[in-house]
């Protein structure tokens, strides 16, 4: 994908995120038609990375369809192994050089990671991974957590970019860090 067509399908993800929010979602591409398209090969043009919550689902808030968006989901949207290998695996073999991270207001896992939770078990991995965006004179309040959650999602890509660049071949992934509104639907950059 060249520069020019990852610009536009940034672009078709915040108009499909306008369409969500606005009440106009067309949800694309979901017939049986498409899904008997996709059923022997897949061609997802964007990947996302974003938090496992119930309320943050790709597919609804950019308003796409089936085989359209490679989705990896973790709480709070960490990047552990898996994760990477994963998006690794999205942009190496199926040729996708647009990944969002979208991170969301009210997460419960930053919400932990800032009022300074320890996880039982593998849960402590997940705040681990938080903590690094949270500044120091964070309070619990919601600014504060959804702050943090930006800062995460930038901190997220920043890795991420990397982590991709030598593994994509021709090095020319754009990781985009992004944030999403709970309330109002919107998609933003940060
Ligand atoms: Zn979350």
């Amino acid at each position: 994908m060249t520069r020019t067509a990852r610009s536009e399908g940034l672009e078709e993800l915040l108009e499909g995120n306008r369409r969500f929010r606005e009440g106009g979602a067309l949800a694309p591409r979901r017939d049986p038609e498409r899904r008997r398209a996709v059923a022997t090969k897949q061609a997802p043009w964007a990947a996302v990375l974003t938090c496992s919550d119930s309320r943050v689902s790709p597919e609804l808030l950019f308003d796409q369809g089936l085989g359209d968006l490679f989705v990896v989901r973790t709480a709070g949207h960490v990047l552990d192994r898996s994760a990477l290998g994963s998006l690794e695996y999205a942009v190496e073999h199926l040729g996708v050089s647009l990944v969002v991270v979208l991170g969301h207001s009210s997460c419960g896992a930053v919400t932990a990671a800032v009022g300074g939770a320890r996880g039982p078990g593998a849960v402590e991995w997940v705040l681990a991974a938080i903590r690094p965006a949270i500044r120091a004179e964070a309070t619990g309040d919601a600014d504060a957590i959804d702050a943090a959650a930006r800062e995460h999602a930038r901190l997220t890509a920043e890795a991420l970019e990397a982590a991709v660049s030598h593994a994509a071949a021709a090095g020319d992934v754009r990781v985009v860090p992004s944030f999403y509104d709970l309330l109002t639907g919107k998609v933003e950059l940060v």
